[in-house]
């Protein structure tokens, strides 16, 4: 569920008409809902109750100052992959104790950032990586705590760019040599082994590989602890997916997540931590665009916007769907006729939608991307020289630009130019 919704023919964001926000700051533009953040925030966190837990956002699905402000201020931690998104949370007010440090390649300088600022743990995913950890630490005269990320070797059953949890993948270590590095860990005294990560993939709609990978788990800590390891908190990562298509999908829901969690792993008396990104983000945002020019083709009929591929890349990246809706209520049994819609880049890839059933729509209406709101805002680049679009955050009957659109001159000023040209 989420709070865009027609009233009186028109979409609103919150008690905000889209049109008003489009007429403020021009389009395309990504617009968040505050209300459906913390809605599913708190669905995460309900679906845990009765268990010690902490819910980290990961963050890389949608990291604006203010969108990690209005879910830091719920009680969420967050997951950062990068030095850089450690710096966004502790900007945004997160204290350094509900950051979870996750990411296959963390250099020495991100290990350092995140033990002098303090951290909650690093989830470990290769020895090499250990062993740097641990020399870090002890350099800064600190203990670093840290859990493993194991590759449960599970099939997530999602798009193959976002599947982590097959033993081909690069993520973690193999589950089956987790005992021999939970000892070597144990040997280094930069390091505190305080449990164990796992993360199989993204935008799964199926609870059976979580039941499958969360068992496993389970087996692996009564393991450890039987080979002398105080494991004490569970990362389950993220992951679960939502529906792209209102018609027709029904992901799990965190509720059933939640049960699924304490069935496998609530007897063992863990913390339990977990990552979601896309499911408190995802159906949170949409980008709004403007159709430039409606043009007949050989057989079809294009919608042309003015939002493009480096605004969303989902689709040209991972044949993504986005629900697309005109911003106008179209009246009742009003006649859909197939477009393809697609962005004005140079690139047969820039095309968001084939043959998609559409209303009326001319030049200068606006349309709105469903479900555009994790993965959209943060993967956008300037391709084509075109600025990075707005991204506006609604609260209730307000809004605020929480990110502005460059102008040229910002964006050709960062180059320069050596002195022999
Ligand atoms: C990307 C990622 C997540 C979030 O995945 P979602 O599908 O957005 O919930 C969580 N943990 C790790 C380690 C990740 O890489």
């Amino acid at each position: 569920m989420d709070h865009f919704l027609y009233r009186d023919g028109a979409l609103f964001a919150e008690d905000v008409p889209i049109s008003e926000i489009a007429a403020a700051v021009g389009t395309p533009f990504y617009v968040y809902s505050t209300a459906t953040l913390l809605r599913h925030f708190k669905l995460f966190d309900d679906a845990l109750n009765g268990m010690d837990h902490l819910v980290c956002y990961a963050m890389k699905a949608a990291s604006n100052q203010a969108i990690l402000k209005t879910l830091a201020q719920a009680g969420a931690g967050m997951d950062v992959v990068s030095g850089g998104e450690y710096l966004r949370a502790k900007a945004a007010g997160v204290p350094g104790e509900k950051i979870v440090f996750s990411g296959v390649g963390k250099t020495a300088d991100e290990i350092r950032t995140a033990l002098a600022g303090g951290i909650r743990q690093f989830n470990v995913e290769s020895e090499p990586e250990m062993e740097v950890i641990n020399a870090v630490a002890l350099d800064l005269g600190v203990i670093a705590p840290i859990t493993v990320r194991v590759n449960p070797d599970v099939d997530a059953k999602t798009h193959a760019k976002i599947a982590t949890g097959k033993s081909e993948n690069k993520f973690g270590i193999p589950i089956a040599r987790a005992s021999e590095v939970y000892a070597h860990a144990a040997t280094l005294p930069g390091l505190d082994v305080i449990g164990i990560d796992v993360h199989i993939g993204s935008q799964l709609t199926e609870l059976a590989p979580f039941e499958l990978a969360y068992t496993k788990v389970a087996e692996l800590t009564e393991q450890l602890r039987a080979e002398g390891h105080n494991i004490r908190r569970l990362d389950l990562g993220g992951g679960l997916g939502i529906p792209y298509t209102r018609a027709n999908d029904a992901p799990p829901l965190p509720v059933e997540y939640g049960a699924l969690i304490q069935k496998t792993l609530g007897h063992l008396g863990c913390e339990i931590e977990i990552e979601p990104g896309r499911l408190i983000a995802g159906n949170a945002g949409l980008m709004v665009s403007k159709v430039i020019y409606v043009k007949s083709g050989e057989g079809r009929d294009f919608l042309i916007l003015d939002g493009a591929m480096n605004d969303l890349i989902r689709p040209a990246m991972y044949e993504a769907h986005h629900d697309i809706v005109a911003v106008t209520e179209p009246a009742p049994g009003v006649e859909q006729r197939p477009y393809d819609i697609v962005g004005p880049v140079c690139e047969t890839g820039d095309t968001f939608a084939k043959q998609r059933n559409m209303p009326p729509l001319a030049a200068g209406d606006l349309v709105a991307f469903r479900s555009a709101g994790a993965y959209g805002a943060v993967m956008a680049s300037e391709y084509n020289t075109r600025p990075l679009i707005p991204e506006v955050l609604v609260h209730e009957d307000q809004f605020a630009v929480i990110r502005e659109r460059p102008s040229f001159d910002e964006i050709i000023n960062r180059d320069t130019i050596p002195e022999w040209l």
